[in-house]
């Protein structure tokens, strides 16, 4: 069985840009699942812990055969190739991945929840997924285009493909 997943794509160390690029890359490699589409990328301002790097943020849709948990390792295998540390809550990474969406698919065990439990609340996640998936809604929290609506206070700039180059227009200064 084939089910379509979505995974947020964030880093904020390094060189963002390049990092997302990659991981969209290694995200085609994946066993037994297909890179079906990629968002634009955005630039947005750190949430939680203010005096770090914007991140570069985007989504990817997938449509895999793997199981949600195994989809998952898949994805910490990938962060963990980039270099990611955890050394704190909300610290700066070389890239973060999380599985947003396993098909309408709803869980809540220690190591996966879903879906994800801070999706609905983020701009920096729902306005990617909308690229892809304009019409889809967060199983338990509704539309994401009102989810979207609803936290349009938070910065986030969508990256025109010319700024891929330089770092010249952050989201906050
Ligand atoms: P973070 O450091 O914020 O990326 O969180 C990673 C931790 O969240 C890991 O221990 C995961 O097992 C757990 N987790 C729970 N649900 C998810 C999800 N849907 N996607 C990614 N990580 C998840």
């Amino acid at each position: 069985m084939t089910v379509r997943a979505y995974v947020a794509l964030g880093s904020n160390l390094g060189d963002p840009l390049a990092t997302v690029q990659a991981a969209f890359s290694a995200l085609r490699t994946l066993p037994d699942t297909v890179l079906v589409a990629a968002s634009s990328l955005y630039r947005s301002a750190p949430v939680g812990l203010r005096n770090q790097p914007d991140f570069i943020n985007a989504v990817a849709a997938l449509d895999t055969r793997l199981a949600a948990e195994a989809l998952l390792e898949e994805l910490f295998a990938i962060e963990a190739r980039f270099g990611r540390r955890r050394d704190f809550h909300h610290a700066p990474r070389t890239l973060d991945l999380d599985l947003l969406l396993y098909g309408g698919e709803t869980r809540a065990t220690p190591r996966l929840t879903l879906p994800h439990p801070r999706m609905h609340e983020r701009a920096f996640v729902l306005l990617p997924l909308l690229d892809l998936a304009p019409d889809i809604a967060i199983p338990g929290h509704g539309p994401a285009r009102a989810l979207a609506e609803a936290c349009r206070e938070q910065k986030l700039a969508k990256l025109a493909i010319m700024d891929s180059v330089p770092d010249h227009r952050r989201v906050h200064s």
